[in-house]
């Protein structure tokens, strides 16, 4: 059964740093918990994970998800879940790719991951080009912004050609 209530998790505070941790192993594809669901608002925060357009749902405890450019879980919007994309070990760090959910974040921050495909300036899906993004688990709301991105520059391409 699947659990709502993040008993599996908890927050580790370091310096004022927080990390989220898990409390037991996983299996990659396993469902570790839901994205709550209860409080949505129309504008992006540090609490919150964009779900659809306008939609930013507040997500309690996995506010304290970090980010990784190559990250152990992805955020599911379409199932509301948070899923193992690797095998994790007990006592793990978690991290999602931030673009993965949001288009365009209020607060963009450098990456210090490591990752040698790690992206550098975290500031949301609509600031990196379609070849990074193209490696990773998107959302449907991102892949439907970017699609609609694309369709606008290929508009604004044509009408000069015709200048
Ligand atoms: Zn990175």
């Amino acid at each position: 059964m699947v659990s709502t209530t993040m008993e599996t998790l908890a927050i580790r505070t370091e310096n004022k740093f927080r990390t989220l941790v898990t409390k037991r192993a996983y299996k990659m594809g396993e469902v570790i918990c839901d994205i709550p669901s209860e409080n949505i608002m129309d504008k992006p925060s540090r609490f919150t994970v964009q779900v659809a357009r306008d939609k930013h749902t507040h997500v309690g405890k996995l506010a304290a998800l970090n980010h990784s450019c190559d990250p152990n879980v992805i955020l599911d919007t379409e199932n509301m879940s948070m899923v193992a994309c690797k095998d994790i070990a007990k006592g793990e760090e978690l991290y999602f790719f931030y673009p993965s959910t949001e288009w365009e974040m209020n607060a963009p921050f450098i990456c210090l991951c490591g990752a040698s495909n790690c992206i550098h300036v975290v500031a949301g899906a609509r600031f990196l080009p379609l070849s990074t993004l193209e490696h990773h688990y998107l959302n449907p709301h991102i892949r439907d912004l970017m699609i609609e991105l694309l369709h606008g520059t290929k508009q604004n391409l044509e009408k000069l050609k015709v200048e």
